[in-house]
This record gives structure tokens, C-alpha cells and sequence, in this order.
């Protein structure tokens, strides 16, 4: 545990999903990992990667977190490629806080692709 988060927050839905005491639509597991399909997709290809422990925002992230950070990372990588995604690439997406538009505050990585992405966002 580092940066002032909890492991697990009661009320976080990511938290409560990484439980099991929500239902998803789940791509990856393992011990510190969960991939899921988005709920409100945005691409033919929408999942999100979250680290297990709650960590709020990527502004959360601490010093101690790098191992996770840079592993959070592969993995989405690493499930893009296996879902065919690596010739065309996508879009890898954290939202941060209020002006970044994250609206669950827990962190998350978006693996947007299967369609070519408009930039700059709005
Ligand atoms: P953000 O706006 O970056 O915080 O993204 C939160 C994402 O979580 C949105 O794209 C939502 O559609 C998605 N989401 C919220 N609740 C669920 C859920 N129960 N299962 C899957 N995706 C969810
Ligand atoms: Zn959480």
C-alpha cells in the first residue's frame, strides 16, 4: 500500500468489481491486474485495465508505484495484441480528475481501437 490509497474502497464500483461483487465483462485476471470490457463502448474495441488496489487517480501514483504503473501498461499491451489490435493500434487512455474527464476515481487505462481515432479530443 502506498500513496495514501486504501486497497479497497466500499464504494468504489472498479473496487467492487475487482471483487466479484459486481458482474463484468472480464478479459484478464490475475493478482494485481483486471481487463474488462467497457460498458458504454466507445470503439469496436473498448476495454479497461485497472490495477486491483484502489488507487484514485493517476495523480495518485507514487514513487513506490512503478513496478504497477509500468505494468499496467504491458498488460494493456499485451491484451490489444491478443485481441488483434496490434497492426492498427488504438488508443491508450488514462482520464485524470475533473479537467481530464475521469468520471470513476479509480484508476483505469482505456484500450480504445478497431477504428481510426479522431485527435485532439474535444
Ligand atoms: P472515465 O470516464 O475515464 O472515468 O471512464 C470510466 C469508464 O468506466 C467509462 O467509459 C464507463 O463506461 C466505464 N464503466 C463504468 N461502470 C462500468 C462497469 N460497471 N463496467 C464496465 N465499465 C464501466
Ligand atoms: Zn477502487
Amino acid at each position: 500500500m502506498s500513496g495514501g490509497t486504501d486497497s479497497v474502497q466500499e464504494g468504489c464500483v472498479f473496487c467492487r468489481i475487482a471483487r466479484g461483487l459486481i458482474p463484468s465483462d472480464k478479459i484478464y485476471e490475475d493478482g494485481d491486474f483486471l481487463a474488462f470490457y467497457d460498458l458504454s463502448p466507445q470503439a469496436p474495441v473498448h476495454f479497461l485495465v485497472i490495477p486491483k488496489r484502489h488507487i484514485e487517480s493517476l495523480m495518485d501514483l507514487a514513487e513506490a508505484d512503478r513496478n504497477l504503473a509500468g505494468g499496467l501498461l504491458i498488460k494493456a499491451r499485451e491484451l490489444a495484441e491478443k485481441l488483434g489490435c496490434a497492426g492498427k493500434g488504438g488508443r491508450f487512455v488514462i482520464n485524470c480528475k475533473s479537467d481530464g474527464g475521469q468520471t470513476v476515481p479509480h484508476l483505469h487505462l482505456h484500450v480504445l481501437a478497431g477504428r481510426p481515432l479522431c485527435w485532439p479530443p474535444g
